[in-house]
């Protein structure tokens, strides 16, 4: 590869910032792919990179999503993605919080951070000591803010009953078998609101202990992260990292319905086609995924209140239905009619 802008994920990105900070240690990425409908924002991902390339074509196509997402979500915001690239063994200290927090203010608020993997509510305090641009804050009384995560939980749970309903025709989860992928904050949030539908939850994660956790609160059954794609279940739903449904993985599903809080679930665009020719309802991960960023954008744009953000990601159900009546339509399949929604709205169909 001879440059960044031959990175298969790259597509015209507005501007790649690199961040090195000797003194801490840090090194990250901030990727803002578009600031058409207003400042870039999306979360800050913790994570640890066998190859500082595959830390670079992750935030190019997270920042993507990001604006699709946002698009999509009818808010005034551009996309935007920033990874920090952990070491082996995770360590994340003040010193390099703070760095970041800098690197972001110094984009002056075309890039405004917030919570992903491997960051939490106390990271963005820490960052908030240094930066403006920022959201995933502690709520305070009658405000708007604290972790994404329990809203993105929300808003897969609403677009899994639009799923359902669309799919197999139920008004609700009673009785049907839901597999998740990642018992983390938003897989943990939506075992326990599906559970409470009525489900019958089966969870994997890599770390067993957490999966062992969710299963024990809704009275579910963990099982090993190499086998929760092949599971027969009513719906899958991925909410671990991304790329996981390849021509292998979607050979092998057992599920009439796919949706999860994941970002890019599909490994490649090829992978929409193959999952829509094998007969699966897939709810495109952007779009069903979008309640942390409604709670984020009202939080920072502050032009809202709760029961908007709760409005707002009602809205979601809605708009999942109008990409599988397009998708029914056109004969095309769901994401690529997604992609192109979001297109024309940030200007580049
Ligand atoms: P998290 O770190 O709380 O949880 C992720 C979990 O996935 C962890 O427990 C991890 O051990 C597990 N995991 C990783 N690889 C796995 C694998 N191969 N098999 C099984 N489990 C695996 O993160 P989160 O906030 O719950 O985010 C989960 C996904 O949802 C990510 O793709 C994230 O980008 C996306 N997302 C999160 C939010 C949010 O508000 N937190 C919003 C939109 C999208």
């Amino acid at each position: 590869m001879d440059s960044l802008w031959d990175f298969p994920d790259f597509d015209d990105h507005e501007f790649v910032h690199f961040v090195t900070d000797p003194a801490s240690g840090l090194k990250a990425l901030i990727c803002v792919h578009s600031t058409h409908l207003g400042p870039g924002a999306g979360g800050v991902r913790f994570w640890h990179y066998a190859k500082a390339g595959d830390a670079v074509a992750d935030a190019l196509r997270l920042s993507r999503g990001m604006s699709y997402k946002n698009a999509m979500a009818e808010l005034p915001l551009g996309g935007a993605k920033a990874v920090i690239l952990a070491d082996a063994s995770r360590t994340k200290t003040p010193a390099m919080l703070a760095a970041y927090g800098r690197a972001v203010e110094g984009l002056g608020g075309r890039y405004v951070t917030a919570e992903d993997v491997g960051m939490a509510v106390g990271d963005m305090v820490a960052i908030a000591r240094e930066t403006r641009y920022v959201a995933g804050l502690p709520v305070e009384a009658g405000t708007v803010g604290g972790d994404p995560g329990p809203h993105t939980s929300h808003g897969v749970f609403l677009g899994i009953r639009a799923a359902v309903r669309r799919a197999l025709g139920k008004d609700s989860l009673a009785g049907l078998h839901i597999a998740i992928q990642g018992a983390g904050s938003v897989g943990g949030g939506v075992a326990r609101l599906a559970a409470r539908d009525g489900a019958r939850i089966t969870i994997a994660d890599v770390d067993s202990a957490r999966a062992q956790l969710v299963a024990g609160d809704v009275d579910g059954r963990a099982i090993g992260a190499d086998q929760i794609l092949a599971v027969e279940a009513d719906l899958l739903s991925p909410c671990a990292l991304g790329a996981i449904l390849d021509e292998h993985s979607i050979a092998a599903l057992q599920v009439p319905i796919v949706a999860g809080g994941a970002n890019n679930q599909l490994a490649t665009a090829a992978d929409g086609d193959r999952i829509h020719q094998r007969g699966i309802l897939y709810a495109p991960d952007y779009v069903i995924n979008a309640g942390g960023i409604i709670n984020v954008s009202t939080e920072f744009l502050r032009d809202g209140d709760e029961n908007l953000v709760r409005r707002r990601i009602e809205g979601i159900p809605g708009r999942l239905d109008k990409i599988w009546d397009e998708s029914v339509s056109t004969g095309r399949n769901a994401a690529a009619v997604a992609d192109d929604m979001a297109r024309r709205l940030i200007g580049r169909a």
